[in-house]
């Protein structure tokens, strides 16, 4: 491909919108063009980069015995209303109407579409299991849409969804896509690891997202770095340090007021004591009954924590009447007296002598034995862990790492086949239930996320695999030197016949400006074309990684171009 019959343009300086380095890259590279925010055009440059994890997707989907479908992007409403998720959606879903005034979404994502399809397809344990995918556009209404294509309005997505038997043979499917998935980002040039991830309301062990360390990443990860335990904020448990407060007062609880103390640093300060022996009390509506949840004062409760262990749809903070009416005013709750259920905190067993709010204005009530308190009606882990917190499975103090999630798989057990009635008669004539996984690789955000691992200070760092082009020639003084012009065509010819993609930078531009745009693209190999080298006999062949280069004579450039590609490519 010849530069100058190409659309390619790059800037100088950092995008003013742009806030982490992958968005101000790929900005600046000219692979991307803002349209509005969360919308972006990708560029014939970034176009062949996309497609490119897209193939490699693709090929290992295949491998896995996954078959590709396309489904539509617009969905009519009502397979929503099916699966309970239409109003669960909010207004993160993109909501419209047809000419007939029937309503539709743009699809956020895929699962009521695909069991809608195979519930139709599958009547026999002949036809299973069955994995299928595709890769297409999704559709979500971020609340905040931002750097770039991580967070997108409009994104491109694999989804990929298996259908079993059992619950057994779903673990098989689970598993082929997992190792599938260690395979892709691998293949992207990508340090991705699985951390176990919240799973909402379904419960268990069943969910791994894949996570790109990264500074800018929005989501923490705590991890054990003696045993390797590693899961998502969202989820992850800790193994709670003994109580400090786990000697009981001997003179029993005693009310004491506090005036104006609404919070828990005003409560320990008019209790005199420390914001760790004050139980924080809190009240909410799940699928609209009241429950509430006791953590220690310094602690923060994990709403998918509670709301997994509770099972319910719907969790929402009481307001202060609901408060009011399940136990007391905000700013004294405490768990003494209530009779609604009462989850507390693992982190508050053996703690015997805490203060805790007296369900009246203005006062508080020390010395309570929270461990024995009969209104407890369960002790779970109901708190967001910390860095420092001691890892659930060896004890060691764990870290907090920020990630970039770029693939989910998912058990999903009969959520959705038993709203849809998606039913296959098994080998004794049994009708029974399919059990299914979903698996979702957010395609643009995983080729954003290569470049938030590979970059200097100069640009971007291509791994082959994914590199729009994998060699650029560089032509200095082809306008005055047939030579030159000639040996530049050798080698491009060359290149092409040897399958390896090529762009030479044909423009009437500086030699500087080239070799500062060759940078900040990233193509993994570099050739330099000039009457200078040519004279001494050779041109020069560069890695962009290592910068390792080495000057050859024109015939031998796409043999020593090759050869580096492949080192390169045993790198991933
Ligand atoms: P997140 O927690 O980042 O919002 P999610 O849990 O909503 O992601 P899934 O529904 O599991 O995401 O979607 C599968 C994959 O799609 C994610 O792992 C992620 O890589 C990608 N993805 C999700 N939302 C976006 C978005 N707004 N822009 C770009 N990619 C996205
Ligand atoms: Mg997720």
């Amino acid at each position: 491909m010849r530069w100058s019959r190409t659309v390619i343009s790059t800037l100088r300086e950092d995008p003013q919108e742009a806030e982490i380095a992958s968005h101000k890259l790929m900005l600046r590279a000219g692979l991307l063009k803002k349209l509005s925010g969360g919308l972006y055009t990708f560029t014939p440059l970034g176009v062949r980069a996309l497609h490119k994890v897209e193939e490699i997707i693709r090929e290992e989907m295949d491998a896995a015995g996954a078959q590709e479908i396309l489904m539509p992007a617009l969905q009519p409403i009502e397979l929503w209303e099916k699966s309970g998720r239409a109003s669960r959606m909010g207004a993160s879903m993109f909501r419209l109407k047809d000419r007939q005034g029937r309503a539709m979404v743009l699809g956020p994502t895929h699962e009521e579409v695909v069991t809608d399809y195979i519930c139709k397809e599958i009547s026999s344990y002949r036809q299973l299991p069955c994995t299928i995918y595709q890769i297409q556009t999704k559709f979500r209404d971020e609340i905040r849409p931002r750097f770039g294509l991580m967070r997108a309005k409009e994104f491109i997505m694999k989804d990929a969804y298996s259908f079993d038997v059992s619950f057994e043979a779903a673990d098989a499917s689970y598993k082929a896509m997992y190792d599938a998935y260690e395979r892709i980002f691998k293949r992207c040039g990508l340090l991705a690891r699985p951390v176990e991830a919240d799973t909402g309301a379904i419960g268990g062990n069943h969910s791994h997202e894949f996570m790109v360390p990264a500074p800018s990443g929005e989501d923490g990860i705590l991890e054990c770095q003696k045993c390797g335990y590693a899961a998502n904020q969202e989820r992850a448990e800790r193994k709670p340090a003994p109580s400090k407060f786990a000697e009981e007062f001997s003179g029993g609880p005693e009310e004491v007021p506090t005036p104006g103390a609404h919070t828990v640093a005003e409560a320990a300060e008019s209790v005199g004591v420390p914001e760790e022996q004050i139980v924080k009390s809190l009240i909410y509506m799940a699928d609209g009954n009241p429950v509430m949840a006791i953590v220690e004062g310094t602690r923060e409760l994990n709403e998918c924590k509670l709301r997994r262990i509770l099972g319910c749809s719907e969790l929402v903070m009481a307001d202060d009447v609901q408060s009011a009416e399940a136990a007391g005013p905000v700013g004294s709750i405490g768990p003494l007296g209530v009779r609604i259920p009462v989850y507390a905190d693992i982190g508050l067993r053996g703690a015997k002598d805490m203060v805790v709010g007296a369900n009246r204005e203005g006062f508080h009530i020390k010395h309570v034995n929270v461990d024995s308190l009969s209104e407890i009606t369960a002790w779970e882990d109901i708190v967001t862990v910390e860095p420092d917190d001691l890892c659930p499975r060896c004890g060691s103090p764990m870290r907090v790492v920020r990630g970039i999630e770029v693939g989910h798989v998912f058990k999903l057990g009969t959520k959705y086949t038993d709203a849809f009635n998606a039913k296959f008669l098994d080998s004794e004539k049994n009708s029974r239930v399919m059990v299914m996984g979903c698996y979702g690789i957010g395609v643009t955000r995983t080729l954003q996320a290569v470049v938030e691992q590979n970059f200097d200070k100069d640009g971007i760092i291509w791994p082959v695999s994914v590199a729009p082009y994998s060699v650029v020639v560089l032509p200095l003084d082809a306008e005055k030197d047939p030579a030159c012009a000639a040996a530049a065509e050798r080698i491009v010819k060359d290149l092409e016949s040897a399958g390896i993609d090529v762009i030479v930078d044909d423009r009437d531009e500086r030699p500087g400006v080239k070799f500062k745009d060759a940078d900040l693209i990233g193509f993994p190999v570099r050739v330099v074309v000039g009457t200078r080298s040519l004279g001494k006999g050779g041109v020069e062949v560069r890695m962009r990684r290592t910068g390792e280069s080495v000057t050859v004579p024109p015939e031998s450039a796409a043999q020593r171009v090759s050869e580096m590609l492949s080192r390169m490519r045993e790198d991933f």
